[in-house]
């Protein structure tokens, strides 16, 4: 069953861990926060992994203003109700860049005149304002890093043909963070579209929520008829180009965190630890067993392990609990034994698991644990998400189900009506999106009862 106390309680612990461990600082004059080195650190090894992998769809990075007019925020103001009331204005001509649009797309119209200029595709590492307090884990603002890329074509078809490779995009980022997510459609706007269709990428918090890491829009020409992005085509004529856009923000990464955290036991998976291995010499005063920590530290260094070796005098306990509480995923301990048998006693931090293990397999050994690691989380992960997705036949049944932590299956007409009235019923809870592929079965539609080849989920949200 769901205990919202324990919920709450989660919640507040994650925060204290990352206040406790130095990655944020909660006691900023005011309602924001300041990240500390060691989250930099994490973002820095997360930020090149998606430098690489923007570069692998084609995708190049810019920077753009931080300031933006305000002539052309209202291109996107008049497409998105009550926009302005979260924006931060300057002065009467130029507001602090809200999202990307305003930003990006003057540039795009003024670059792009030929269907020889496209496709264009373009991402940003940014950061966004809007006039909103939150709770920082919930909602990005100002403090958190935007991760945004758009692209332009010379047709429909080609615009479509790109949303496939984004989701594939977001499907290879997601899966670096080992983070199982909900791929949905979602439902049909009920005013004013930014898309003709919107993907969304959902993970499963263990605070029963899900919280939606992604959103990829096939704005088609929405956005380009509004900021009057035209360019002549091969035969001569003229056309607005056709657009994507999708973005990731930090919460991606504290998402993949915490769905590994468990009251105090929480670490980073292998590939985001600035430090992913400790070597703790236990008997410090020997100088042989110094001697051999230190050929290992190097030769894992040489390897390009991100490698930290512990000689303090300490108490040993009090060594050890400092390194998990610095997320490092696996430690190895030597000491006299270790140095006798030329071996080297490996620990993992998500299960304990200990081995002893030769020497000379070291690096085999170590690059084994490392992806041992990741792959279990991910395991664990993926079946949690799988357990929380029930079928649900009785309309009144989504809001029960909902509310003892589970996503609620069901069928569901894919049109405006059948989303609202279903909501009017649900009522708080949210509808997560539809299926990708329609069902191979028809059903009848847990609203209308007529037959739909579509499937929906609801869920809470975060
Ligand atoms: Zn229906």
């Amino acid at each position: 069953m769901n205990d919202w106390n324990n919920e709450i309680l989660l919640l507040k612990e994650f925060n204290n861990i990352l206040e406790r461990e130095k990655i944020i600082d909660l006691n900023y004059p005011t309602w924001t926060f300041v990240w500390l080195p060691y989250w930099c650190k994490i973002v820095d090894l997360n930020m090149n992994f998606l430098n690489k992998l923007f570069d692998k769809y084609g995708y190049e990075k810019y920077i753009f203003p931080f300031l933006v007019s305000s002539k052309e925020f209202d291109n996107i103001n008049k497409k998105i109700n009550n926009f302005e009331k979260n924006i931060y204005k300057v002065n009467n001509s130029l507001i602090l860049r809200p999202s990307g649009e305003s930003a990006i797309y003057p540039m795009l119209r003024r670059r792009v005149k030929s269907y020889t200029d496209l496709p264009i595709r373009v991402f940003q590492i940014w950061i966004m304002f809007r006039n909103w307090t939150s709770r920082w884990f919930l909602r990005p603002n100002e403090n958190d890093v935007f991760i945004e890329a758009h692209s332009a074509f010379e047709s429909k078809n080609d615009a479509e043909n790109e949303i496939k490779k984004i989701n594939s995009l977001v499907e290879e980022y997601f899966k670096r963070l080992w983070i199982p997510t909900l791929k949905t459609i979602r439902p049909p706007r009920t005013n004013k579209p930014v898309a003709e269709k919107e993907y969304a990428f959902d993970a499963l918090l263990p605070t029963w929520e899900t919280a939606l890491l992604n959103v990829t829009y096939l704005q088609m020409q929405i956005f380009s008829k509004a900021f009057s992005i035209l360019f002549s085509k091969k035969d001569k004529t003229k056309d607005y180009t056709y657009q994507t856009e999708f973005g990731f923000s930090q919460r991606a990464i504290l998402t993949s965190i915490r769905l590994l955290s468990k009251k105090n036991n929480v670490f980073l998976l292998p590939n985001h630890a600035p430090i992913q291995i400790v070597i703790i010499q236990i008997n410090l005063d020997n100088k042989k067993i110094s001697n051999y920590t230190k050929k290992i530290f190097d030769k894992l260094i040489k390897n390009k392990f991100r490698v930290k070796i512990d000689q303090e005098w300490k108490n040993l306990y009090k060594r050890f609990s400092k390194h998990e509480n610095k997320w490092i995923p696996l430690r190895i301990e030597i000491g006299e034994k270790e140095l006798l048998n030329s071996s080297i006693k490996i620990v993992r931090h998500d299960n304990k698991e200990t081995h002893l293990y030769n020497y000379k397999d070291t690096i085999n050994w170590v690059s084994l644990m490392l992806k041992k690691i990741e792959t279990y989380s991910y395991k664990q992960n993926n079946n949690s998400l799988k357990e929380k997705i029930i079928i649900i036949k009785d309309i009144n049944e989504i809001a029960k189900v909902i509310k003892i932590g589970k996503i609620a299956k069901i069928h569901l007409c894919y049109n405006k009506n059948c989303v609202e009235k279903t909501q009017e019923t649900v009522k708080i809870w949210e509808i997560i999106g539809f299926e990708e592929k329609e069902s191979k079965l028809k059903h009848s539609c847990i609203n209308c009862g007529k037959t739909t080849w579509y499937i929906a989920f609801y869920a809470r949200r975060v």
